[in-house]
């Protein structure tokens, strides 16, 4: 039987929840316990897939092919624990799983109403793989108070009640804003999102407060006296200068021990910190800085490419150098040349999107890497862009394009060198698409595996010719252009291991360069980078010497 730990929120949101939930989970391993971590999300879609990266940040997908909330990347960038499919849950999903029963006439003619079917519906999914871990950290979107949290908290109020007592504890994650002119911290938003807390029947155990300024005793003991929890259970959450900072500092500040405690454990092993205290010596004391380009569309909302910055920070922590990231608009040079704009890279990274704006700069940053030895990695929409540079200026396909960007704009205008797959095989299954299918949860999705070519590059890098890595898309390579392409030293490098389906290509008369039709940046982690992430900054830190 697992134990829980339900995570909550209040006063403003993005105060870094999933973090601490995160750095929770890491610390809980760290002595010795195993742990999982779930997200529920108050809002209505079914699943973050169809929102755009502008609404919502990044989409994070599991093996299983979940498309889920970014915040399961932080969970398993902390703790080496893939998230499945059962990890993550939103109203749209709870509601659809209620409404399919109804239909099928599963509530015997019953009414059905928020409590209990909809929160039984929460509870039947918090309680999934009770038996398989020592502690459960399910984090509840958005704050306390929100009128479609509702159902969440009372959900987990029930689900606390039902289970022995001391099975289950709240964690509350609050702010405690800086005045400056009276140079105080204030503790009322705290009050007041604790009593939020209350009248929906839940007490906090250990209340986690953001704070720019270290929490004095005095102010600890109102919040303690106020919102009824102990004095040592009132944690500082300083802001950090890495997130993997995290759990050493939570440490530090007393969460994990504060969490025991709460469940009254006594005996704990004492953590050990030795991955987190290498983790933080590789942050803070790198030996150089490489300046990596991301050149995509959603630049304004760095949250759009969090495992890729990520997994970037990783590769430098690998090669002990800091990486910079600079974000570049591919829209601003789809009809100028990209020089001005990608001079003085060490290297350049072309993400996945959707739709064609910004692709024409995208192919032309592809170029420009190609052309001026610089090390390139174009993940997902960026090896096909690199795929369509090279057939347009290697192998003459002058009109060579992606039939998404005619679908997009109705008409044929481009000789579909990636085309729309509509069939594939995913384990012992085959999968059926049509165009007119709903966009929600029909890409290729999750886990799929690759051969890779001996001798080639990527097989070095991975020290294997079988690899697995995280799928999500609609369009592919052709295989007809494969000959074609790989005169001009285009070679596909890597297939699926029935040879329909390219997932990587490398330019060979390059230093690194190197398309993948999957997403490494997801299975990347502090204390194990992507093999492709961690060799992509050392051929920057190669080059770095050179520019
Ligand atoms: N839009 C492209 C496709 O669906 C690429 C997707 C992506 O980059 N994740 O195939």
């Amino acid at each position: 039987m697992a134990r829980y730990v339900f995570i909550t929120g209040g006063v403003v949101s993005s105060l870094g929840k999933g973090l601490a939930s995160a750095a929770l989970g890491a610390l809980l391993q760290a002595r010795g316990y195993s742990v999982r971590l779930r997200k529920l999300d108050p809002y209505l879609n079914v699943d973050p897939g169809t929102m755009s990266p502008f609404e919502h940040g990044e989409v994070f997908v599991t093996d299983d092919g979940a498309e889920t909330d970014l915040d399961l990347g932080h969970y398993e960038r902390f703790t080496g624990v893939a998230a499945r499919n059962t990890d993550s849950i939103s109203s749209g999903r709870v509601y659809t799983n209620v409404l399919e029963k109804e239909r099928r006439g599963d509530y015997l003619g019953k009414t059905i109403q928020v409590i209990p079917h909809v929160t039984n519906e929460i509870k039947d999914f918090i309680n999934i793989g009770d038996d398989e871990v020592d502690f459960m950290l399910c984090e509840i979107g958005g704050t306390v108070g929100d009128i479609e949290g509702l159902p969440f908290f009372e959900a987990i109020r029930q689900f606390a009640q039902d289970k022995p007592r001391g099975e289950c504890i709240f964690m509350h994650l609050t702010l405690l804003p800086y005045i400056a002119a009276s140079g105080e911290l204030k503790t009322k938003p705290t009050q007041h999102s604790v009593k939020e807390l209350r009248m929906i029947g839940l007490q906090p155990d250990v209340l986690v407060c953001r704070s720019e300024q270290p929490i004095p005793t005095k102010e600890r003991e109102k919040i303690a006296l106020f919102c009824n929890v102990h004095k040592d259970s009132v944690i500082a959450a300083p802001d950090l200068k890495s997130i993997y900072e995290a759990p050493i500092a939570y440490h530090r500040e007393g969460l994990d021990q504060a969490v025991l405690d709460a469940f009254g454990i006594n005996a704990a092993p004492q953590p050990n910190l030795a991955i987190w205290n290498d983790v933080a010596d590789r942050v803070f004391n790198p030996e150089g800085e490489v300046k990596v380009a991301i050149v995509g569309k959603y630049v304004q909302l760095e949250d759009a490419y969090k495992s890729i910055a990520e997994a970037l920070t990783h590769g430098g922590m690998a090669n002990r150098v800091r990486v910079k990231i600079e974000w570049v608009d591919a829209e601003q040079f789809d009809d100028k040349d990209p020089t001005p704009f990608l001079q003085g890279y060490h290297a350049i990274l072309v993400p996945g999107g959707f739709g064609e704006r910004g692709t024409e700069g995208k192919i032309k940053a592809a170029q420009f890497a190609r052309t001026k030895n610089v090390p390139y990695l174009g993940i997902c929409l960026g090896m096909q862009m690199a795929v369509i540079e090279a057939a347009r200026n290697l192998a003459g396909i002058a009109s060579a394009g992606s039939e998404e960007f005619d679908h997009e704009a109705g008409g044929k205008r481009f000789e579909p060198v990636v085309y729309h797959l509509k069939e594939w095989v995913q384990g012992n299954h085959k999968i059926r698409r049509k165009e007119t299918d709903n966009k929600g949860g029909t890409m290729r999705l999750g886990a799929y595996s690759a051969t890779l070519s001996e001798g080639s590059k990527v097989a070095e890098i991975y020290g294997s010719t079988q690899i697995e890595e995280r799928h999500r898309h609609r369009y592919e390579v052709d295989t007809k252009y494969r000959d074609q392409l790989e005169k001009c030293g285009l070679k596909f490098s890597g297939m699926s291991p029935d040879g329909r389906l390219p997932e990587i290509v490398e330019a060979i008369d390059h230093p690194w360069y190197i398309g993948v039709q999957f997403h490494p940046e997801l299975k990347s982690k502090p204390f194990d980078p992507a093999p492709l992430f961690k060799d992509f900054i050392r051929a920057a830190k190669d080059n770095s010497r050179l520019v």
